[in-house]
């Protein structure tokens, strides 16, 4: 995320649980509902949140993963008056096969009712993903959206 050229930005820190879950995709919903985005706008941006939240959740922090840092940090901006852009980070595991993992139905917990379909969502309610692991270890995703609204008045008047 370019700190330097946004119109507005959020960060959220949150640990890694899923009773968290929620309260991130409607902190993020409630942030983007400035761009002023129709009903099915904020429900693909928020499934799409779901997904990647849940994924940190879920894949991050196995057990055997030996940390006491089990945070997620969420960076939601507007870059103009009709995109959005929301980071997920966590610190954890990473992705060692990242083109294999985007695959429909490509899943390391197929015990545990996953199905595989996370990223494949995310790219069908998106724009673009960018997912990439960090050097520090875990993981970066990058979600944009277009918002086609009426809403850039109304974020010009921020200020
Ligand atoms: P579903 O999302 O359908 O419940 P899933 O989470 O397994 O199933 P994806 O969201 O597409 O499917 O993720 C694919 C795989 O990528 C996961 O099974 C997991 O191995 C890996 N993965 C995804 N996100 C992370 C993450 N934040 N950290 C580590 N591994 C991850
Ligand atoms: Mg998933």
């Amino acid at each position: 995320m370019n700190e330097n050229k946004s119109l507005n930005q959020m960060e959220l820190k949150i640990k890694a649980l899923s009773i968290n879950e929620s309260f991130a995709r409607a902190t993020v919903a409630g942030f983007c509902l400035q761009l002023n985005p129709s009903v099915d706008e904020l429900t693909d941006i928020k499934t799409a949140v779901s997904e990647a939240v849940t994924n940190s959740i879920v894949h991050a922090y196995p057990k055997s993963y030996k940390t006491d840092n089990l945070d997620i940090v969420i960076k939601a901006k507007i870059i103009d008056d009709e995109t959005i852009e929301i980071e997920i980070n966590d610190f954890g595991v990473g992705i060692k096969n990242l083109e294999e993992a985007k695959k429909p139905f490509y899943t390391t917990k197929p015990d545990q009712e996953r199905s595989g379909m996370g990223f494949t969502v995310m790219e069908s309610f998106m724009d673009s993903v960018e997912v990439t692991n960090l050097l520090s270890g875990g993981l970066k995703v990058v979600l944009t959206k277009k918002i086609n609204n009426q809403g850039a008045q109304k974020i010009r008047n921020i200020n």
